[in-house]
């Protein structure tokens, strides 16, 4: 299928591109990388008017330190980001994530800011931000306003994003030192949206877990980070018993759905093993 008829402008700048939201309405998107919005067009899923194109504005896709984070910008590439040796050295967890996400040729056009604005929930990328305690810098008609991930990702392909709001940058927090973290995650083939995938944050100190961040995707659960599974943790000992009481709540806690990747049952299973490795190998990162 091809998709239906569009405007299309070339925003070449970010004041540029609101101005031009803000003239279309809802009868114009913004194009990043294009790697779902070009399909779902082509598949007649939405049908935008007006294309505001925002893969030239200058500076968009610089990566750089600020205080105490880094700051992505929302143009940034898949690749550029997964390789980035500032976002390897002081967000390792959001770089392994990322070895996860899609296939080589997509990472080369799709985008940080793209992925987290189609919020898929089985993208590896929200989960991950949210762990990490990640702001979202928006820039809208009345300037810029910052939105931290745990209240951006709402349900299925919904955000706290406004229509006339842009995603400009995110400010991931430096992982503090001696923090264990990890990343796994089942799906079909590689580059494939995970069936299941699991993240840890966590510390060990005298024996005990501490800081713990545990989160899921495929859990079908509303939110990504597990309350429960992060009690079960917190402060106990840093035993292969407490891992365990912890990935029986993460079970008992989902509700999985069927569908034509996996049953609920198998999806209940990933979450017991992915879990129980992930929380090992953040164990075993911290530094006691
Ligand atoms: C075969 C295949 C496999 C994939 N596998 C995975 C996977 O395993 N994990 C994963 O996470 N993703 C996966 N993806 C999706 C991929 O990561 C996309 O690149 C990403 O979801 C969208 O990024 P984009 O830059 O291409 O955005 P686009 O497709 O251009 O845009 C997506 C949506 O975001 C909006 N948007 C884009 N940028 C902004 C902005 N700055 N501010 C506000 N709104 C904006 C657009 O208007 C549109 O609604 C896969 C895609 C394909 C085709």
């Amino acid at each position: 299928m091809k998709p239906s008829p569009f405007e299309y402008v070339r925003a070449t700048s970010v004041a540029d591109a609101v101005k031009a939201l803000a003239a279309h309405g809802d009868r114009a998107k913004l194009l990043a990388g294009g790697q779902s919005l070009i399909p779902m067009m082509n598949f007649r899923m939405v049908a935008p008017e007006v294309l505001i194109d925002i893969g030239n504005i200058p500076g968009l896709d610089e990566i750089t330190i600020g205080d105490g984070s880094v700051q992505i910008g929302a143009g940034a590439r898949h690749n550029v980001v997964m390789a980035s040796d500032v976002v390897r050295q002081h967000c390792p967890l959001l770089a392994d994530a990322y070895s996860h996400v899609a296939h080589f040729t997509i990472r080369n056009r799709g985008t940080i800011g793209g992925n987290i604005c189609h919020h898929d929930p089985a993208s590896e990328v929200p989960l991950v931000l949210t762990l990490l305690g990640a702001s979202l810098v928006l820039a809208g008609p009345k300037g810029n306003r910052t939105v931290p991930a745990d209240t951006f990702f709402l349900g299925m392909m919904e955000t706290a994003i406004a229509e006339d709001e842009m995603l400009v940058r995110i400010d991931v927090p430096f992982q503090p030192a001696g923090e264990g973290w990890s990343f796994h995650e089942m799906s079909v083939r590689k580059g494939d949206y995970a069936i299941v995938c699991a993240a840890v944050r966590l510390t060990v100190k005298d024996g005990a877990f501490h800081d713990v961040r545990v989160g899921f995707n495929g859990a079908g659960t509303e939110t990504k980070r597990m309350a429960g599974v992060e009690q079960a943790l917190e402060g106990k000992p840093a035993t292969d018993a407490t891992i365990a009481a912890a990935v029986k709540v993460a079970v008992d806690l989902s509700d999985p759905s069927d569908d034509v990747q996996a049953d609920a049952a198998y999806k209940r299973d990933l979450l017991s093993a992915l879990g129980r490795r992930a929380l090992e190998q953040a164990r075993a990162r911290a530094s006691n």
